[in-house]
Protein backbone atom coordinates (compact mmCIF):
# COMPACT_ATOMS: atom_id res chain seq x y z
CA UNK A 1 0.00 0.00 0.00
CA UNK A 2 1.46 3.52 -1.06
CA UNK A 3 1.86 6.19 2.19
CA UNK A 4 0.57 9.51 2.22
CA UNK A 5 3.02 12.37 2.26
CA UNK A 6 2.03 15.12 4.67
CA UNK A 7 0.62 16.29 7.20
CA UNK A 8 -2.41 12.99 6.97
CA UNK A 9 -3.37 13.34 10.75
CA UNK A 10 -5.16 16.75 9.50
CA UNK A 11 -6.97 14.86 7.68
CA UNK A 12 -10.76 14.39 8.07
CA UNK A 13 -12.26 11.79 7.34
CA UNK A 14 -9.05 9.57 7.63
CA UNK A 15 -10.07 5.97 9.15
CA UNK A 16 -10.94 4.73 5.25
CA UNK A 17 -7.94 6.21 3.78
CA UNK A 18 -6.54 2.45 4.65
CA UNK A 19 -9.26 0.76 2.68
CA UNK A 20 -8.96 3.77 -0.15
CA UNK A 21 -5.22 3.40 -0.57
CA UNK A 22 -5.54 -0.23 -0.77
CA UNK A 23 -8.50 -0.59 -3.07
CA UNK A 24 -7.38 2.45 -5.45
CA UNK A 25 -4.06 3.34 -5.27
CA UNK A 26 -1.96 -0.26 -5.77
CA UNK A 27 -0.39 1.24 -8.26
CA UNK A 28 2.45 3.37 -6.15
CA UNK A 29 4.73 3.92 -9.59
CA UNK A 30 2.44 6.17 -11.07
CA UNK A 31 0.05 7.41 -8.52
CA UNK A 32 0.49 9.56 -5.22
CA UNK A 33 -1.68 10.67 -2.66
CA UNK A 34 -0.45 13.89 -0.46
CA UNK A 35 -2.69 15.51 2.64
CA UNK A 36 -1.50 19.05 1.84
CA UNK A 37 -1.26 19.18 -2.06
CA UNK A 38 -4.71 21.24 -3.42
CA UNK A 39 -6.11 19.69 -6.52
CA UNK A 40 -3.41 17.09 -8.26
CA UNK A 41 0.09 17.30 -9.60
CA UNK A 42 1.50 16.04 -12.28
CA UNK A 43 4.97 14.72 -12.51
CA UNK A 44 5.99 14.04 -15.95
CA UNK A 45 9.26 13.01 -15.24
CA UNK A 46 8.43 10.07 -12.55
CA UNK A 47 4.84 10.00 -15.18
CA UNK A 48 2.93 10.71 -11.89
CA UNK A 49 -0.38 11.71 -10.68
CA UNK A 50 -0.27 12.88 -7.23
CA UNK A 51 -4.08 13.34 -5.67
CA UNK A 52 -4.46 16.46 -2.83
CA UNK A 53 -6.73 15.96 -0.17
CA UNK A 54 -6.81 19.95 0.57
CA UNK A 55 -8.96 22.53 -0.69
CA UNK A 56 -7.69 25.96 0.56
CA UNK A 57 -7.88 25.66 4.50
CA UNK A 58 -9.92 22.14 4.46
CA UNK A 59 -8.44 19.06 4.60
CA UNK A 60 -10.45 15.97 4.14
CA UNK A 61 -10.75 12.58 2.31
CA UNK A 62 -13.43 13.98 0.35
CA UNK A 63 -11.07 16.37 -1.57
CA UNK A 64 -9.19 13.73 -2.84
CA UNK A 65 -12.30 11.51 -3.80
CA UNK A 66 -13.41 15.03 -5.91
CA UNK A 67 -10.16 14.70 -7.83
CA UNK A 68 -10.15 10.66 -8.36
CA UNK A 69 -13.86 11.50 -9.69
CA UNK A 70 -12.00 13.96 -12.19
CA UNK A 71 -9.84 11.29 -13.63
CA UNK A 72 -12.40 9.08 -13.77
CA UNK A 73 -15.26 11.84 -15.56
CA UNK A 74 -12.90 13.79 -18.44
CA UNK A 75 -11.50 12.37 -21.92
CA UNK A 76 -8.72 9.44 -21.52
CA UNK A 77 -6.40 12.16 -22.64
CA UNK A 78 -6.90 14.75 -20.70
CA UNK A 79 -5.90 12.32 -17.32
CA UNK A 80 -2.20 13.56 -17.97
CA UNK A 81 -3.04 17.84 -18.24
CA UNK A 82 -2.29 19.46 -15.20
CA UNK A 83 -5.28 20.99 -14.11
CA UNK A 84 -7.25 17.97 -15.94
CA UNK A 85 -6.82 20.53 -19.13
CA UNK A 86 -9.33 23.03 -18.24
CA UNK A 87 -9.27 26.60 -18.38
CA UNK A 88 -11.00 28.22 -15.31
CA UNK A 89 -12.94 30.98 -17.89
CA UNK A 90 -11.49 33.89 -19.35
CA UNK A 91 -10.14 35.73 -16.10
CA UNK A 92 -12.22 39.08 -16.34
CA UNK A 93 -11.96 41.91 -13.74
CA UNK A 94 -14.95 43.32 -12.09
CA UNK A 95 -15.83 45.75 -8.88
CA UNK A 96 -15.23 42.69 -6.71
CA UNK A 97 -11.71 41.27 -8.62
CA UNK A 98 -11.07 38.93 -11.13
CA UNK A 99 -13.87 36.36 -12.14
CA UNK A 100 -14.58 34.68 -15.09
CA UNK A 101 -17.35 34.95 -17.45
CA UNK A 102 -19.08 31.72 -18.26
CA UNK A 103 -21.05 31.28 -21.91
CA UNK A 104 -22.89 28.39 -20.76
CA UNK A 105 -23.71 25.73 -18.11
CA UNK A 106 -20.55 23.14 -19.54
CA UNK A 107 -19.04 23.82 -16.06
CA UNK A 108 -21.93 22.58 -14.08
CA UNK A 109 -22.93 19.81 -16.45
CA UNK A 110 -19.69 18.46 -15.85
CA UNK A 111 -19.49 19.27 -12.66
CA UNK A 112 -22.44 17.48 -11.61
CA UNK A 113 -21.32 14.17 -13.16
CA UNK A 114 -18.21 14.31 -11.58
CA UNK A 115 -20.12 14.57 -8.05
CA UNK A 116 -22.10 11.35 -9.15
CA UNK A 117 -19.07 9.85 -9.51
CA UNK A 118 -17.80 11.06 -6.42
CA UNK A 119 -21.16 10.49 -4.30
CA UNK A 120 -20.59 7.10 -5.31
CA UNK A 121 -16.84 6.81 -4.25
CA UNK A 122 -18.00 8.53 -1.36
CA UNK A 123 -20.83 5.95 -0.12
CA UNK A 124 -18.61 3.25 -1.28
CA UNK A 125 -15.89 4.56 2.06
CA UNK A 126 -18.72 5.29 4.32
CA UNK A 127 -18.82 8.54 4.63
CA UNK A 128 -22.11 10.18 4.95
CA UNK A 129 -23.64 12.39 1.96
CA UNK A 130 -26.50 13.28 0.42
CA UNK A 131 -27.36 14.40 -3.36
CA UNK A 132 -28.48 17.64 -1.84
CA UNK A 133 -24.97 18.16 0.09
CA UNK A 134 -23.35 18.41 -3.33
CA UNK A 135 -25.93 19.74 -5.36
CA UNK A 136 -25.38 22.96 -2.98
CA UNK A 137 -22.03 23.27 -4.50
CA UNK A 138 -23.45 24.14 -7.57
CA UNK A 139 -24.02 27.93 -5.95
CA UNK A 140 -20.29 28.37 -6.18
CA UNK A 141 -19.94 27.59 -9.70
CA UNK A 142 -19.80 30.58 -11.94
CA UNK A 143 -22.25 29.60 -14.64
CA UNK A 144 -24.76 29.19 -11.54
CA UNK A 145 -26.77 32.21 -12.93
CA UNK A 146 -27.22 30.63 -16.28
CA UNK A 147 -28.60 27.66 -14.68
CA UNK A 148 -32.61 26.89 -15.35
CA UNK A 149 -34.50 28.35 -12.58
CA UNK A 150 -35.93 31.28 -11.02
CA UNK A 151 -34.52 30.90 -7.37
CA UNK A 152 -32.13 29.38 -5.58
CA UNK A 153 -34.14 26.10 -4.97
CA UNK A 154 -35.62 25.69 -8.53
CA UNK A 155 -32.04 25.96 -9.63
CA UNK A 156 -30.80 23.57 -7.02
CA UNK A 157 -33.23 21.48 -7.77
CA UNK A 158 -32.45 21.02 -11.39
CA UNK A 159 -28.57 20.20 -10.48
CA UNK A 160 -30.06 17.09 -8.33
CA UNK A 161 -31.67 16.19 -11.10
CA UNK A 162 -28.42 16.49 -13.14
CA UNK A 163 -26.26 14.27 -10.44
CA UNK A 164 -29.30 11.98 -10.06
CA UNK A 165 -28.72 11.35 -14.02
CA UNK A 166 -25.11 11.09 -13.67
CA UNK A 167 -26.14 8.20 -10.97
CA UNK A 168 -28.35 6.21 -13.67
CA UNK A 169 -24.85 6.59 -15.57
CA UNK A 170 -22.67 5.28 -13.27
CA UNK A 171 -22.44 2.36 -10.94
CA UNK A 172 -18.81 2.05 -8.31
CA UNK A 173 -18.32 -1.07 -10.79
CA UNK A 174 -18.53 1.16 -14.39
CA UNK A 175 -16.16 3.39 -12.29
CA UNK A 176 -13.23 1.65 -10.94
CA UNK A 177 -13.07 -0.04 -14.06
CA UNK A 178 -12.49 3.04 -16.05
CA UNK A 179 -9.76 3.94 -13.33
CA UNK A 180 -8.23 0.90 -13.14
CA UNK A 181 -8.03 1.26 -17.16
CA UNK A 182 -6.89 4.12 -16.96
CA UNK A 183 -3.98 3.72 -14.36
CA UNK A 184 -2.77 0.66 -15.94
CA UNK A 185 -2.11 3.17 -18.95
CA UNK A 186 -1.01 6.13 -17.36
CA UNK A 187 2.80 5.69 -18.38
CA UNK A 188 1.77 5.32 -22.01
CA UNK A 189 -1.04 8.38 -21.81
CA UNK A 190 2.11 10.28 -20.44
CA UNK A 191 4.69 9.44 -22.96
CA UNK A 192 2.05 10.50 -25.89
CA UNK A 193 1.45 13.65 -23.89
CA UNK A 194 5.29 14.72 -23.66
CA UNK A 195 5.58 13.95 -27.36
CA UNK A 196 2.84 15.95 -28.43
CA UNK A 197 4.71 19.01 -26.12
CA UNK A 198 7.37 18.59 -27.84
CA UNK A 199 6.16 18.50 -31.14
CA UNK A 200 4.22 21.95 -30.21
CA UNK A 201 7.33 23.88 -28.73
CA UNK A 202 8.85 22.88 -32.44
CA UNK A 203 6.14 24.52 -33.78
CA UNK A 204 5.79 27.34 -31.79
CA UNK A 205 9.44 28.19 -31.81
CA UNK A 206 9.49 28.31 -35.80
CA UNK A 207 11.33 24.79 -36.94
CA UNK A 208 8.10 23.86 -38.54
CA UNK A 209 6.50 27.32 -39.64
CA UNK A 210 9.09 28.10 -41.42
CA UNK A 211 8.87 25.53 -43.83
CA UNK A 212 6.89 26.79 -46.86
CA UNK A 213 5.80 22.98 -47.58
CA UNK A 214 4.10 22.46 -44.51
CA UNK A 215 0.24 22.55 -44.98
CA UNK A 216 -1.25 23.59 -41.39
CA UNK A 217 -4.48 22.30 -41.65
CA UNK A 218 -3.88 19.00 -42.64
CA UNK A 219 -3.84 15.80 -40.82
CA UNK A 220 -0.31 14.95 -40.54
CA UNK A 221 0.71 17.75 -39.00
CA UNK A 222 -2.67 18.07 -38.10
CA UNK A 223 -2.56 21.23 -36.70
CA UNK A 224 -4.59 24.26 -36.76
CA UNK A 225 -4.41 27.84 -35.48
CA UNK A 226 -7.49 29.04 -33.10
CA UNK A 227 -9.14 32.09 -32.44
CA UNK A 228 -11.58 31.76 -29.13
CA UNK A 229 -13.76 33.71 -28.63
CA UNK A 230 -16.17 34.75 -25.84
CA UNK A 231 -18.64 36.74 -25.08
CA UNK A 232 -18.72 39.25 -22.58
CA UNK A 233 -20.99 41.42 -20.84
CA UNK A 234 -23.33 43.73 -22.41
CA UNK A 235 -21.44 44.16 -26.18
CA UNK A 236 -18.37 43.93 -25.53
CA UNK A 237 -16.22 40.75 -27.04
CA UNK A 238 -13.15 39.74 -26.13
CA UNK A 239 -10.87 37.81 -28.81
CA UNK A 240 -8.39 35.38 -27.78
CA UNK A 241 -5.49 33.61 -30.07
CA UNK A 242 -4.72 30.25 -29.25
CA UNK A 243 -3.15 27.42 -30.97
CA UNK A 244 -4.75 24.00 -31.15
CA UNK A 245 -2.13 21.21 -32.32
CA UNK A 246 -4.01 17.65 -32.91
CA UNK A 247 -6.88 19.32 -30.67
CA UNK A 248 -5.22 20.24 -28.00
CA UNK A 249 -4.52 23.97 -26.59
CA UNK A 250 -0.37 23.77 -26.51
CA UNK A 251 -0.40 27.83 -26.30
CA UNK A 252 -2.91 30.21 -24.87
CA UNK A 253 -3.13 34.23 -24.31
CA UNK A 254 -0.90 35.09 -26.89
CA UNK A 255 -3.32 38.00 -27.49
CA UNK A 256 -6.52 39.26 -26.62
CA UNK A 257 -8.17 41.38 -29.30
CA UNK A 258 -11.02 43.71 -29.89
CA UNK A 259 -12.28 42.37 -33.08
CA UNK A 260 -12.32 39.36 -35.33
CA UNK A 261 -10.72 40.81 -37.80
CA UNK A 262 -7.46 41.65 -35.62
CA UNK A 263 -7.58 38.51 -33.98
CA UNK A 264 -7.56 36.84 -36.94
CA UNK A 265 -4.91 38.50 -39.03
CA UNK A 266 -3.02 38.26 -36.01
CA UNK A 267 -3.31 34.58 -35.93
CA UNK A 268 -2.18 33.89 -39.35
CA UNK A 269 0.70 36.57 -39.26
CA UNK A 270 2.18 34.03 -36.68
CA UNK A 271 2.15 31.52 -39.16
CA UNK A 272 3.86 33.61 -42.09
CA UNK A 273 0.72 33.47 -44.31
CA UNK A 274 0.73 29.55 -43.94
CA UNK A 275 -2.72 27.94 -44.45
CA UNK A 276 -3.73 28.15 -41.04
CA UNK A 277 -7.59 26.90 -40.04
CA UNK A 278 -9.04 29.85 -38.12
CA UNK A 279 -11.96 28.44 -35.64
CA UNK A 280 -14.15 29.74 -33.57
CA UNK A 281 -14.56 27.92 -30.24
CA UNK A 282 -16.33 28.49 -26.63
CA UNK A 283 -13.86 27.74 -23.74
CA UNK A 284 -14.79 25.62 -20.80
CA UNK A 285 -15.41 26.64 -17.43
CA UNK A 286 -14.53 24.38 -14.71
CA UNK A 287 -13.66 23.70 -11.14
CA UNK A 288 -11.58 21.42 -9.71
CA UNK A 289 -11.52 21.62 -6.32
CA UNK A 290 -14.84 21.05 -4.00
CA UNK A 291 -15.97 24.05 -2.66
CA UNK A 292 -16.76 24.85 0.98
ZN1 LIG B 1 -14.41 19.74 -9.82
Amino acid sequence: MIKIVGDDMKVENRECLPTLLDRWFKDGRHLGVSANLEGTKHDFKGRRITFGCRAGPNYDVTNLLHEMAHFIEIDERRVVKENWGFRIGRPFLTNFGVDSIPVNTKGTEREARVWAIQHLLTVHLGIEETVMDKAKIAQFMPDFWRIPGETYDEKIAFVVKLIEDGLQTFTLESIEGIWNERVAKLGALFDAEIARRKRADRLLAGEVRNKRKVTFADDEVGSSHVLITEDGIGDETIHEVAVIVQGDLVGDGYALYETEEAAEKYARSMFDGEPVKVTTIEPEPGLTVACP
